[in-house]
């Protein structure tokens, strides 16, 4: 099953951060849409209903931030291979 990272866009530096979770989900996704955009019409999985209230820490201005709107989400795949070098902080 496709193993995916969900990010978003920093609102403090402009850079993608990962949210702290995996997840599997039985579909291909395709990459570079938003969540928003995936799911339109249809019901997110549950492990991404709660992805707006994670707070995220941006790594370079330290400040917390949340992301409340799913076409600013977007996910990675990443297969057990971990995180993409672009998305490590
Ligand atoms: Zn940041």
């Amino acid at each position: 099953m496709p193993q995916y990272a969900p990010f978003t866009f920093c609102n403090e530096c402009s850079k993608p951060h990962p949210f702290p979770i995996l997840l599997f989900l039985d579909e291909e996704i395709a990459q570079d849409h938003s969540i928003a955009n995936i799911y339109d019409g249809r019901e997110l999985p549950p492990a991404l209903l709660t992805l707006t209230n994670n707070q995220l820490q941006c790594p370079t201005t330290k400040a917390m931030f949340t992301q409340k709107d799913n076409n600013q989400v977007f996910l990675v795949r990443t297969d057990g291979g971990g995180l993409p070098p672009w998305l490590r902080q």
